[in-house]
């Protein structure tokens, strides 16, 4: 009852802009239909319309027929602050504006949640320090945003530093001008075509009906963001994407899933950080505040271009460089550069198979037969070469990050050398920092991490009671 009442709120709250909408669209609305009642000459039928449903919460839409849902959320400020969403069905609007704690304020700081189960249990009298700096001081505190937009030679406009930000350090968060649903969803779902429409008007008209569900959100938007959107790069001007749909396709990010639909998001200043197969950020999307939130995953000196990724970067360079090509991207960062891809792609593949090492660390931990080193040495080898790549943003690096840590407390309480407690909080700080950067502390409870800890301590356990270390060694 609590959440319907909620919702109902919320509504009356939008009762106002929406009349206002609704003028505005009435006129996109005429001017749709004309171009329905012509559409059969173009080889196919509309067969539903779209039908202006701000306030569906607690209506289903009726059956055999898809309408967008057009809604502007969180309106909770600025209006510019304002994300104008186009979603698929009540549900998905529900499922949007239900999510726990919904709607945060965009975050202007954010400390990651780190000191985990894992580090709190090495030392007591930790404080927690050991994350980024340079971060604020908690709510209220406005830290002027590292970063500024400006011309990169060859590259358009970017995002660059305007000050050191040090590894794990959050740059900026940031709510989407637009969100809706992946191109491929906005297309066709609603036509039906006559059996001799050519593949090339099926397309055509998949591009009209996405660009005319667009022109309503944006017709929709606070003036400010129609510019800031509209001033965005458009990759897809000649190949019949209409100029809203064209941008859309150019700068979207992927945010979040919805009543199992993909969304995706165009920022106006994250849609202009550039690519990178190297890239000194990584980010994530937090539902609560309808936010997409940007760290940084190495020290990155000011004045550096700040980068981020639009392909799959495990892949090898050929597969990048053909993922890259609808942005119109050349990239020409070090890997894609090397007159021989061979050792980066070689590399990539590598760090693509990094597994979860955890029953084998939980069984050379209790086995008196393997030697310290066993893990360690191809452990620290391996995050060398993700350091080298350059990627650690990925999974793989948080997860050899953790590898290291277990290994290193079984190594301390063998009394190994080299596995001293500063090494061990060092890389521990270094795990949680990042694995925060992914959004993971967020979303990972500490249960896991917890339990398995106690798996391998206790193997570890096991086996100094079935052969006791006489003093110090160095691993061997
Ligand atoms: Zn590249």
């Amino acid at each position: 009852m609590a959440s319907i009442a909620k919702g109902k709120a919320r509504e009356g709250s939008e009762e106002a802009t929406m009349r206002q909408m609704e003028e505005l669209n009435r006129r996109l609305l005429d001017e749709f239909k004309a171009e329905d009642a012509t559409a059969q000459s173009r080889g196919y039928t509309v067969t539903s319309t779209i039908d202006l449903r701000t306030m569906p919460v607690d209506a289903a839409p009726p059956a055999a027929r898809v309408a967008n849902i057009f809604t502007t959320q969180p309106q909770d400020g600025a209006l510019t602050e304002n994300v104008e969403c186009i979603l698929h069905s009540a549900a998905a609007k529900q499922e949007l504006i239900e999510y726990p704690n919904f709607p945060r304020p965009t975050p202007r700081s954010h400390t990651n949640p780190v000191i985990p189960v894992l580090l709190a249990s090495l030392s007591d009298d930790d404080d927690g320090d050991g994350e980024g700096e340079g971060q604020g001081q908690g709510q209220g505190a406005e830290v002027k945003a590292p970063y500024r937009i400006a011309e990169v030679p060859s590259k358009g406009l970017g995002m660059l530093a305007t000050r050191a930000i040090p590894q794990g350090a959050f740059i900026t968060a940031e709510r989407p001008l637009l969100l809706g649903p992946q191109a491929q969803h906005l297309d066709g779902h609603n036509m039906q075509f006559s059996a001799t429409a050519t593949a090339r008007q099926r397309q055509r008209a998949a591009f009209t009906e996405a660009e005319k569900n667009l022109r309503i959100a944006f017709a929709r938007m606070a003036p400010a963001n129609q510019t800031a959107y509209t001033a965005l790069h458009n990759a897809h001007q000649s190949d019949g994407s209409g100029p809203i749909t064209g941008v859309m396709r150019t700068n979207a990010y992927e945010v979040c899933r919805l009543e199992g639909r993909t969304y995706a998001g165009v920022f106006k200043d994250l849609s202009r950080v550039n690519h990178s197969c190297s890239p000194n950020t990584t980010s994530y999307f937090d539902r609560a505040s309808l936010s997409m939130l940007l760290f940084a995953v190495r020290d990155i000196p000011p004045g550096a271009e700040i980068t981020s990724t639009y392909c799959g970067l495990l892949q090898p360079r050929a597969a990048r460089a053909r993922a890259l090509k609808p942005y119109g991207i050349r990239c020409a960062c070090a890997a894609c550069t090397d007159p021989d891809p061979a050792a980066s792609d070689a590399n990539r593949l590598r760090i693509s198979r990094v597994a979860d090492a955890v029953p084998a660390i939980v069984r050379w931990a209790g086995s008196p037969a393997l030697p310290d080193g066993l893990l360690l040495r191809p452990a620290l080898a391996l995050l060398q070469v993700i350091e080298a790549e350059g990627l650690e943003g990925s999974l793989a690096y948080v997860r050899v990050l953790y590898h290291v840590v277990l290994i290193l407390q079984v190594l301390a309480v063998r009394g190994v050398r080299g596995a001293d407690t500063d090494g061990l909080l060092v890389y521990a700080a270094k795990w949680a920092t990042l694995r925060g950067c992914r959004g993971e502390g967020e979303r990972v409870g500490e249960a896991q991490f917890r339990e398995e800890r106690e798996r391998v301590m206790a193997a570890a356990l096991a086996r100094s009671r079935l052969a006791p270390e006489g003093g110090q060694r160095a691993v061997e």
